[in-house]
């Protein structure tokens, strides 16, 4: 009878749930702080899929390869040698970490991003990645494509203003002097593009719980997904 009734429970679970937390919203929300702090917080791992693409592109701009250039990009991504350790990003053995965070990727991230096969070869990498659970993975489609099946989905957001205003502090702090409407427009640029691609725009999956954090410190936003997650394992 206890055999039968736990098989009954595993069924239930291999449906529906697996344990990985899927952080996904607009730019500059704060998703990777806050993803690797979840993550630090239930001992699980970390994943930055928009770093992935950030290495594609970079890989891209180096082959000089235009994404019209469809045979040049397919023998791109069959030679893409991506690895993620430690919070650092590497291609082929090179740590690319800053190199992925320069403008010219941040402006050609974007169209990298939309381009449908690029898409299809890095989830299939990411679900690799992730198969087995006690992942915190952010992005633009983990939730509604990549881990459909994710224990708890969060789409993490706040206002333009607030994002942009981070954003400011940020490049402030890094001994920069940003204008605020440019960061703004910037950011706006990007969640256009990000939420009208045809390939996997950014929304918000059915099963996910909205939480705007315009208003919550890092800390807080920290703790009610930990929370939200201890919840519901
Ligand atoms: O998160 P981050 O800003 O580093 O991501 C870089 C870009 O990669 C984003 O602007 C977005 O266009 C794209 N991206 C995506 N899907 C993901 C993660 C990132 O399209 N899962």
């Amino acid at each position: 009878m206890e055999w039968r009734g736990a098989a009954v429970q595993n069924v239930g679970m291999t449906a529906a749930a697996l344990p990985l937390i899927a952080i996904d919203g607009p730019s500059g929300v704060g998703k990777s702080t806050t993803a690797k702090r979840v993550a630090a917080r239930l001992g699980w791992q970390y994943l930055d899929t928009g770093a992935m693409y950030r290495a594609a592109a970079l890989a891209l701009h180096r082959a000089g390869v235009d994404l019209t250039e469809r045979a040049a990009l397919e023998s791109v991504l069959a030679r893409l040698d991506l690895s993620l350790n430690e919070g650092r990003t590497y291609l082929a053995g090179e740590d690319v970490s800053e190199a992925i965070r320069g403008q010219e990727v941040t402006r050609l991230v974007t169209p990298v991003s939309a381009d449908a096969r690029v898409r299809e070869v890095l989830v299939d990498q990411q679900r690799r990645i992730g198969d087995r659970g006690r992942w915190v993975v952010d992005g633009r489609d983990i939730g509604t494509v990549v881990f459909t099946r994710a224990c708890c989905k969060v789409f993490l957001t706040a206002s333009p203003e607030a994002r942009a205003q981070r954003r400011y502090r940020e490049l402030q702090a890094k001994g920069q002097s940003p204008d605020f409407e440019a960061v703004l427009a910037d950011l706006q640029r990007r969640d256009l593009a990000d939420s009208t691609r045809a390939a996997s725009p950014l929304r918000k999956a059915e099963d996910a719980t909205e939480l705007d954090s315009s208003d919550m410190s890092l800390d807080q936003v920290v703790d009610w997904i930990v929370a939200r997650h201890q919840a519901h394992p």
